[in-house]
Parts: C-alpha cells; structure tokens; sequence
C-alpha cells in the first residue's frame, strides 16, 4: 500500500479529523504517529474502526514516500523524519487547514489572523464579535476546532475565525480570507527558523493569494509589517494606538481606520467614537491594539457589519469580552499583592509589552528554555516598573547574563515552588507578581497551559 493514498502524520484532534474527512469523501488515509501512550492508541483504535490504516509508535517511511501527499499536524516539525522523506521525494506537504479548505462550502468565508503576538486574542475577539452580530461563526485552526471538523459538518458555518501560525501557513498555499489580519512581526522560533527572514517570510504567505479584491487589516504601528505589506494588491486597512503620530503627513502610509487615542481614552473607527478605553476590560495597549485589528475586520468584512446598530452591538460585545486564560491573567489579589499570569508570553516581544502594561511595581517571573532572542531588550521596561526579576530555568543563566547590573535580579534553579514561593516574600502589599517568562515552558512543563495553571495553584496557597 502507499500509493494512492494521503499520509497524514500526527494522531493530535487535527490529524484525526483530516483522515476521517478523507475517508469520508472516499480518499484513502494512512495515519501514522511516532508516539505510543494511551491516547494515541485509542484515537489510533477510532480510526481503525473506520477502517482507515493507522501505525503507533512509528512512521512507515516507505510507504509514505508513495503517497499522493502529505498532510502534517501543526506541531510536526519540518525536521521531522516523515516530513524530510516527504520533502525528498518530492511529495507535496499540505497542512490541515489547506487539506480541509477544499472541502468546505463557499458559503462559508473566514477571517485568517497572524502575526507573532495577539493571534489568539484577536481571533477570539472576531468570534466574539461576529456571534455578538448574529451570525454563525467558530474559532478554528491554531484555535479552537480542526477545520476538518467543520467541512465534515451538515451544517458548516456562516464564518470561521481562523488563526494561523507562520508553520501551518508556510503549507497552506490556497489560503484566500475574506479579510487576513497581521496583527505583528517580531523575532520568534529562532529555534526552529534559520533566520528572521525566513520566519517573517512564511508569515507573509497569508497574502499569497492576495487580489485587487482582497481585504487586509494590519498594524500600522509596525514598521516591519508596514515595510512588507506595501504593495500587496486589494484594500488596506491599517490600526493604531498612537493617534498622536499623523503618519499620513509624513507619508509613511496612508491614515488608518482603526485608532485609539490613549492620552484621551478614546477609540475611534472610520473616524466615529466607537468606544472608550476605560470600557475594554483588559489590560495593557496590546489588548486594545487586539481590539482595534478585530473590530476592523470584522467590521470591512461585511457591509451589514458597517451600521450604526452592528457597531452598537459590536462596542457592548468587546465591553464583555472575558479575555484569554494565561495572557494578562489577573488570578488574584493575597494580601495585597496581585497575581498575573501572563504564561503565554514565550518569546521576548510578548513579555516587553506586559510589562509595559503594569501599573504596579512588579516582581517578574523569567524563565523556561531559551528561544534564541536577547532579552536586553527588556531593561529599560524592567527598570522602569520591576522591583526584582526573578531569572529561573534553563535560561537563567542566559537571562542573567543580559539583565544584571541593569535591573536588581536573583538567579534560582528549576523548582517553580522555589521560585514562587521567593516571589511571594519579596512582594510588597500594592505590587503585582508578573508570570510573563518570555520562554517557552519545555524545560520544567508539558507546555504554556500547565506552566500557567501551576503558577495559579502555588499562587493563591499561602
Ligand atoms: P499568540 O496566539 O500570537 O501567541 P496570544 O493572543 O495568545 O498570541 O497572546 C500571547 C502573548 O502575547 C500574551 O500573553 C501577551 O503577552 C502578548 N500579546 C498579545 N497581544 C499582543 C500584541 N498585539 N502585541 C504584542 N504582544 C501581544
């Protein structure tokens, strides 16, 4: 066997769903996973009853090299085995989301969101936003629900709100959104890119297909982004959350339609008040950045979105949004001290605008396995609001190498107690203690969730 057939290489809920929509419309599915623990075998035994082929604990290589195509689960690096056979062979990669496109209705148009921060705030927010105006929308890709899973539907959905990394872009070829959001560009993976620009062009792939019809909404406070997008064919609409800088005058790029003014608090879209700053319940100007790019494209990406009462309702929508688990968390309040989880924030760019957003002196938590970025970056934000820096994990030593004599810094080990329990002691009644670790989680948790939640559960015990 092999020829004829589609490989798809991970057992995760995304490769799950593709094989069984390639079964479902007759295709014939090989699922192959190089794990073994208890729910790979059971999702592996779903599947078999399906009668769809499936190996645990290895990749059958050679019958992968005669497949029609590939299609990788988005946590399968391109250094993976099955992937490099695949590479060289010359069979095409598909990601999940470009397998599953093809099958769904035209009826259903999406809004595809990336960029290296605030992907899974805004996508949620468009959800949001898009339920609040009535429709029929699902947070889907990186988020949420496979795509898969929607094409398989009876009834797919009015809208999809579809966050995309830069891997799963770099294999979606036929991506054409109704609107694409670039919320940012800032170094990232370092580990698993040999370059920036490498990185920075897979994120570019989300206008790929771009046509004089298409519609983008990107961050106008972003030069990098800016830089890139010029000349990009179809409508452009830009945000920003420095309303005092006229980029029009200086001709930098034309002006934007999404704009908060933060001295006056006031957010303002297609020139109109739209809302105010103190109304949006999050924290930090990143989150009102998020906003501004969610609104926006929600906003041109139909014109009964456009009205008087879908702006009303979509104003109340963001007044209730209930923010994101691990991103600017606030946990708590212990004696006097408040707690944050900011555990989502792997990379240097995320944590710098966290601390930004404080209010109160800080006791910030950095640490984890290092990604390959400076964290130099970060001084003059932690002189201005840390009390201490607490360096931990694999990356202590790489943290404290770059960070001390610019900002008082205790380096400790791996034991997250420790390193919570020393945050606690040196917090003053009326400070925060901030988890924005700028790592990823790798060395000491099985990813960003349980880091989060463990800082949770050691933070409110006393
Ligand atoms: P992503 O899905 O791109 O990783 P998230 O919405 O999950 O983004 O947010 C991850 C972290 O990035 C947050 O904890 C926050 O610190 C930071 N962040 C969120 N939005 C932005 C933004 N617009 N600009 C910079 N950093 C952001």
């Amino acid at each position: 066997m092999g020829r004829g057939e589609i490989a798809v290489i991970g057992l995760g809920r995304s490769g799950r769903a593709v094989a069984e929509l390639i079964a479902r419309y007759g295709g014939r599915a090989y699922v192959s996973d190089a794990g073994s623990g208890a729910g790979v075998r059971a999702a592996a035994d779903e599947l078999v009853a399906q009668g769809i082929a499936v190996d645990v604990g290895h990749h059958d290589l050679e019958r992968i090299s005669r497949s029609l195509a590939v299609v990788a689960s988005p946590g399968v690096p391109p250094t993976a085995p099955p992937l490099v056979t695949a590479a060289q062979v010359g069979i095409p990669i598909l990601s999940e989301v470009e397998a599953a496109l093809a099958f769904l209705p035209n009826t259903t148009r999406y809004i595809a969101v990336t960029g290296t921060n605030g992907k899974t705030t805004v996508t949620a927010l468009i959800h949001h936003l898009l339920t609040a105006l009535g429709a029929k929308a699902v947070a889907a890709g990186n988020i949420g629900t496979p795509v898969s899973v929607l094409a398989m539907q009876n009834m797919p959905p009015e809208w999809i709100a579809l966050e995309m990394s830069s891997f799963q872009l770099h294999d979606t070829p036929s991506l054409a959104p109704t609107v694409g959001v670039l919320t940012n560009l800032a170094p990232d993976h370092l580990d698993r890119y040999a370059s920036i620009d490498e990185y920075y062009g897979d994120k570019m792939r989300l206008f790929a297909t771009a046509t004089a019809r298409s519609r983008w909404v990107t961050n106008a406070d972003d030069p990098e982004v800016q830089r890139r997008v010029r000349g990009i064919p179809g409508t452009h609409h830009r945000f920003t959350v420095d309303a005092n800088t006229d980029r029009s005058v200086t001709g930098e790029h034309p002006s934007c339609e999404g704009v908060a003014d933060l001295t006056h608090g006031e957010v303002t879209i297609f020139g109109t008040s739209f809302m105010r700053r103190a109304d949006i319940p999050l924290l930090g100007d990143h989150n009102v950045a998020n906003v501004l790019a969610a609104v926006l494209a929600v906003a041109v990406a139909d014109p009964a979105h456009r009205t008087p009462d879908a702006r009303a309702l979509m104003a109340a929508a963001i007044a209730t949004f209930g923010g994101m688990p691990h991103r600017l968390q606030v946990i708590g309040e212990v004696d006097g001290v408040q707690w944050i989880n900011d555990s989502k924030a792997t990379n240097v760019s995320s944590a710098r605008v966290a601390v930004a957003g404080m209010i109160r002196p800080i006791v910030v938590l950095l640490g984890g396995r290092h990604k390959g970025e400076s964290y130099e970056t970060l001084i003059p934000l932690l002189q201005q609001h840390a009390r201490l820096v607490i360096a931990y994990g694999e990356a202590a030593a790489q943290i404290e190498g770059d960070l001390a004599g610019h900002v008082p810094l205790e380096r400790l080990g791996s034991s997250f107690e420790e390193v919570v329990s020393r945050a606690r002691a040196v917090a003053q009644p009326g400070d925060a203690v901030l988890l924005s670790p700028a790592c990823s989680s790798f060395d000491m948790f099985s990813n960003y969730e349980e880091r989060g939640t463990t800082f949770q559960r050691l933070a409110v015990e006393t």
